[in-house]
């Protein structure tokens, strides 16, 4: 299912054009998971499978970059981002608050990409708390670093239409021309192999303690990322119904496309 987003995006006071059916168990979830490990694809598979709406910070700053008008914050912000760096605890909280609305939002919400930090989880905490709603659960993503390294390196973009192949797992019909545009492929310079190492290194050093943060409050899910989306959505989705038979709620049935 599709949603819009708007508030999310946006800010607050943007209000979604279409608000989401209630629904009897709304999920609230984190993604956790380093770079490379296909989180957004399990994002984008999750939502359309559990309803739920997609909340990226990553996206909000993308959006915020086609916007004429920032907050001083939004600015901040894009200004990090574009550095090739985190944006700070601080300004990134803030965003999230003026955005807090969403976290109540009778569909359910899957944060990704937030929290970064442990600064950031527990700020998150204090907002669940404040509007009145608990995380069921974190679905933490694991791969080894070295088939990190081999699925990015491996990633090849079009410069024109931006369409993602892959040299093994998504070839296009002719070497190094994009099928829907023929438009030219190349490779980001972040998705080189020493490049993804370092970003792999920032991961452990800011966002692996979020799992200890996470196991502690017994809410970490643990996903073995290896195979195809399909079986990794499997998995996701197993240990979300062990996740709610513990906590004594309602399975999920799949197909859940229905709602
Ligand atoms: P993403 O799409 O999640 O990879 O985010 C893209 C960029 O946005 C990151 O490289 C950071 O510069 C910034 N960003 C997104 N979310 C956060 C966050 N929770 N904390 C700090 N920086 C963030």
């Amino acid at each position: 299912m599709h949603r819009h987003r708007k508030a999310w995006l946006k800010g607050d006071e943007f209000c979604c054009p279409t608000v989401p059916p209630e629904c009897t168990r709304p999920f609230r979830l984190v993604l956790l998971g380093p770079p490379g490990v296909g989180k957004g694809t399990q994002a984008g598979l999750l939502c359309e499978e559990l309803g739920a709406c997609h909340l990226s910070t990553g996206d909000v700053f993308r959006a915020a970059q086609c916007e004429g008008k920032l907050t001083p914050a939004l600015h901040k912000a894009l200004a990090a981002m574009q550095r090739g760096e985190l944006v700070s605890d601080e300004i990134v909280v803030e965003i999230v608050r003026e955005r807090s609305g969403c976290l109540r939002c009778q569909g359910g919400f899957l944060l990704d990409g937030f929290p970064r930090t442990v600064c950031q989880a527990q700020a998150l905490d204090q907002m669940l708390t404040e509007e009145g709603v608990a995380l069921d659960g974190v679905l933490s993503y694991e791969l080894p670093v070295e088939e990190v390294v081999s699925r990015i390196s491996g990633r090849r973009i079009c410069q024109d239409c931006k369409a993602i192949y892959h040299l093994q797992t998504k070839q296009p019909k002719i070497a190094n021309q994009c099928d829907h545009c023929s438009g030219h492929l190349f490779q980001r310079d972040d998705d080189h192999p020493d490049a993804i190492r370092v970003r792999m290194q920032i991961y452990h050093e800011s966002t692996a303690p979020l799992i200890d943060y996470y196991q502690k409050a017994g809410m970490l899910l643990p996903i073995a990322a290896t195979g195809d989306p399909e079986d990794i959505l499997h998995r996701s989705i197993d240990a979300l119904n062990d996740r709610y038979a513990e906590i004594d709620r309602d399975k999920i049935s799949r197909p859940a496309k229905t709602r």
